[in-house]
């Protein structure tokens, strides 16, 4: 091991380095109001105006955001959900919370997000909705997408829970499909301090329908007019660390998208296979390869100082608490990809040295067979 320190797969220190997150923290304590008061409503309305959606419901977190999606599209016990099975579980969490059944469709070989093919043949089945997860920061197939769900009468929602600005001709991860989730976990490319999640919709109703339900179930205080309610509200602090932080997303999603871009040139040529965008529709949120010698180049990278990990090891339909596991249908790009998926440091504020030594170190295990780092 070189005696350098480990370069981690993302730092909170260098993402939150130039921005006031302290100031938008001491703004709540002065107001004394820490729940649903003006920073939750101006995040609210600034979030759905940067994605161009006229509603944003923020909630808890992204998990929430997806069961709560599910239920006001009237999906419950009984129903199946079209999704993915390549994209950590949290889609087939939200689904079993609802007491649906997953329906698991497979992923293009190029994007690793949902095959419009394989989904037109799901939609045969008649799902009760779709969930498309925008994986790595890559925006799925939309433009098929949409209107085959149009087509089928289906409602889809799109997990954007690692997409958070990505576009296509000016359209933002969140306003193609009926409802948008978001995850505002730390990691995120729209990171708080702490859990939070939102939806966002141009549908008025269905809006209202999830603001009910993130708060008991209630139209007016103490008034239960919705069954399904719960606790899940965004809390002050984390609204106001968001809104800070929103004003940077731009620039960070690009900062994270140049690394993507600086990244593909130099492995170029290599023997793995690498993101198939760097474009406006891409965000960098994961960069990942996909490599059949994953372990042992893990292992070298490690040595090198270069922390890697994994999204995500094993398929949804083949996670041990799944007992619907025999019943889901093959899915060989899904499984490909869980076997040889590896994931590089790529965040904002990550310095020039330490993707060169990403760079060097992941060159390295290619030039010659066994050079040490
Ligand atoms: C992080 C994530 C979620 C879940 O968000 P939480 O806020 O952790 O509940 C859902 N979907 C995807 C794709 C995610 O990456």
């Amino acid at each position: 091991m070189r005696n350098v320190p480990t370069i981690p797969l993302f730092s909170a220190a260098a993402a939150n380095r130039d921005i006031d997150l302290a100031g938008a923290m001491q703004r709540v304590l002065a107001s004394n109001s820490f729940i649903l008061g003006p920073e939750v409503a101006q995040f609210e309305s600034e979030f759905a105006s940067y994605v161009g959606t006229g509603h944003c419901v923020s909630v808890a977190n992204g998990t929430d955001a997806l069961e709560l999606a599910l239920r006001t599209l009237g999906v419950g016990p009984g129903s199946r959900v079209a999704c993915v099975a390549n994209a950590g579980f949290y889609g087939s969490t939200a689904i079993g919370l609802v007491g649906a059944t997953p329906l698991y469709v497979d992923v293009d070989d190029l994007s690793l997000t949902m095959s419009p093919q394989a989904l037109a043949q799901a939609l045969a089945e008649r799902p009760a909705a779709v969930i498309v997860t925008h994986l790595y920061g890559q925006l799925a197939d939309v433009e098929r997408i949409a209107p085959l769900c149009r087509a089928a009468g289906v409602p889809w929602i799109e997990d954007c829970a690692q997409a958070h600005g990505a576009r296509r001709a000016g359209r933002l991860a969140g306003s193609f499909a009926d409802v948008g989730c978001f995850s505002f976990y730390p990691t995120k490319n729209l990171g708080a301090v702490g859990d939070g999640g939102a939806l966002v919709t141009s549908n008025g109703e269905l809006a209202g329908h999830v603001r009910a339900l993130r708060q008991y179930g209630w139209s007016k205080k103490y008034e239960v007019a919705r069954q399904g309610g719960r606790n899940s509200r965004l809390d002050e602090l984390q609204a106001a660390v968001l809104r800070e932080k929103l004003r940077h997303l731009d620039r960070q999603n690009a900062q994270r998208r140049d690394l993507a871009g600086r990244y593909n040139q130099a492995f170029a040529g290599l023997p793995v296979r690498l993101p198939a965008s760097v474009g406006e529709d891409f965000v960098a949120h994961l960069y990942v390869v996909r490599t059949a010698r994953r372990e042992a180049l893990r292992a070298h990278l490690l040595e090198c100082g270069v922390a890697t990990d994994v999204h995500y090891p094993i398929a949804d339909h083949r996670q041990p608490a799944w007992h619907g596991a025999q019943a889901a249908q093959p899915l060989p790009v899904t499984q490909d990809a869980c076997d040889s998926v590896l994931t590089l440091p790529c965040f904002p504020g990550m310095a020039d040295e330490q993707a060169g030594q990403v760079i060097e170190s992941f060159q390295s295990f290619f030039a010659q067979p066994g050079t040490p780092c």
